[in-house]
């Protein structure tokens, strides 16, 4: 039987949020061993590649260079000053009305920056390599985890033991380390789906990042850096789920039309440079983010339609929340009054931020013209009072909470 390793911190997921809360809390110092079944595949054309983009918005960019990452991944990355919100949803799919939210209104700096995910874990990995006390560990899963008072004792896939202070739960939507603890998750499903993919398009940008709103989910390109010379965007398409299957399905000359009326016509006609990649959408929460010697992060504690970009920033929200309290009491990073701090700080954000982002899903996906012209009402009128709109923007950066 193989020894027992002993280590401070165990992270179960080494997606984008274990792999960020690995240099965290490796560059905070403890011992860290992280563990996910499936390799990171760190190259856009490969099969399997992630071809998500996240913006990270300000709060995160500096937790990233807390977690001494930022200075690797800014030439990557590609700033975003403004959001324009489009409604496209008379009878025909043209902008009706359209928005600017602009980050100089509440900032000297960009409201995010946004990175492939793809590219996030190539570099998270490399830099992980790099740090003596942390031990990531692709292609082994967690198996088997159980707590006591004073210790986790984990059992990986290839029959590794571990002993450690913290277990943090970074295993996604159906979190292993969730089950085991026994946690339960209220799901929401929509019955709707998001296409994700690359396009190229005649005119520029700008840096601004455009969601246009028509029926069955937002039509939402973020800036990336050019692409063979030509402006481009990563794209997140949400439609219903029979709707996203067969757009998925469709020849890309069929594909591209249809994507280009969908975006209004706004970028002019969009070409596709990359596979379409699709996920199922849902929102959830677990019902509570600890138990004894375990903390639940990201998407193992919390899942959100990707609107607002709200999911990976309340993930890193979280890991700052937990690594202050652990660094506040390093001795035991696991200590059960830290973990029930940990849980109050962030349960009820987080719920509030779910039923916000699901109520404005819902809008998104309104099919009734009545709905659709009261959402353009509502957002012409959020838009219409500054103090109104200035609050909101900040709420949306994460910097109230
Ligand atoms: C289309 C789309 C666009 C998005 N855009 C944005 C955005 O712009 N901004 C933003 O903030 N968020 C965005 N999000 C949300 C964001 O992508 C997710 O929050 C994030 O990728 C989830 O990260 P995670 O690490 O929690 O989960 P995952 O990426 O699911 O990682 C969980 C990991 O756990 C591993 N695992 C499973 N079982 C085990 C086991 N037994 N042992 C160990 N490991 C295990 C898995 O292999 C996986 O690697 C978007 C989401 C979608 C669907």
């Amino acid at each position: 039987m193989a020894q027992i390793e002993h280590t401070d911190i165990f992270i179960s997921g080494g997606g984008i949020a274990g792999l960020i809360a690995a240099a965290a809390f490796g560059k905070a110092g403890f011992s860290v061993i992280c563990a996910d079944p499936a390799p990171p595949v760190t190259d856009a054309a490969a099969e399997g590649s992630d071809l998500r983009t996240t913006a990270f918005l300000q709060p995160s960019r500096q937790f990233l260079d807390r977690a001494g990452l930022w200075d690797r991944l800014a030439p990557h990355a590609m700033p975003l000053q403004v959001m324009r919100i489009v409604d496209a949803g008379g009878e025909i799919a043209e902008p009706r009305v359209a928005h600017d939210f602009n980050a100089a209104d509440i900032s000297e700096l960009p409201f995010g920056w946004n990175l492939p995910n793809w590219l996030l874990r190539r570099e998270i990995a490399a830099h992980l390599a790099e740090l003596p006390n942390v031990d990531f560990r692709p292609g082994k899963g967690t198996a088997q985890l159980m707590t006591r008072e004073a210790e986790a004792r984990v059992s990986l896939s290839d029959g590794a033991r571990i002993s450690a202070k913290l277990v943090i739960g970074a295993d996604g939507r159906t979190s292993p380390v969730r089950e085991a603890a026994g946690i339960a998750a209220t799901t929401l499903r929509y019955g709707q789906k998001a296409l994700a993919f690359a396009v190229t398009h005649p005119i520029p940008h700008e840096n601004v990042s455009t969601e246009i709103h028509r029926s069955g989910g937002p039509f939402t390109l973020v800036p990336l850096p050019d692409h063979d010379g030509r402006p481009c965007s990563a794209v997140v398409w949400m439609e219903r789920g029979p709707e996203a299957q067969r757009l998925a399905a469709l020849p890309e000359e069929a594909f591209n039309a249809e994507m280009t009326e969908r975006s209004a016509h706004l970028f002019g006609p969009l070409t596709l440079v990359s596979r379409r990649t699709i996920w199922p959408i849902i929102s959830q929460i677990a019902d509570r983010m600890e138990a004894e010697r375990i903390a639940l992060v990201a998407e193992a504690a919390h899942v959100v339609p990707p609107i607002g970009a709200q999911g990976l920033n309340m993930s890193l929200k979280d890991l700052r929340v937990l690594l202050d309290l652990v660094l506040a009491q390093p001795a035991d990073p696991g200590a059960r009054e830290l973990l029930r701090a940990y849980h109050r700080a962030r349960h009820a954000e987080v719920l509030a931020r779910v039923t916000g982002v699901d109520a404005l899903n819902r809008a998104s996906m309104a099919e009734a013209q009545g709905l659709r012209d009261m959402r353009m009402r509502a957002l012409n009128a959020i838009y219409s009072v500054t103090p109104v709109r200035r609050v909101m923007m900040r709420a949306g950066l994460g910097a109230t909470g």
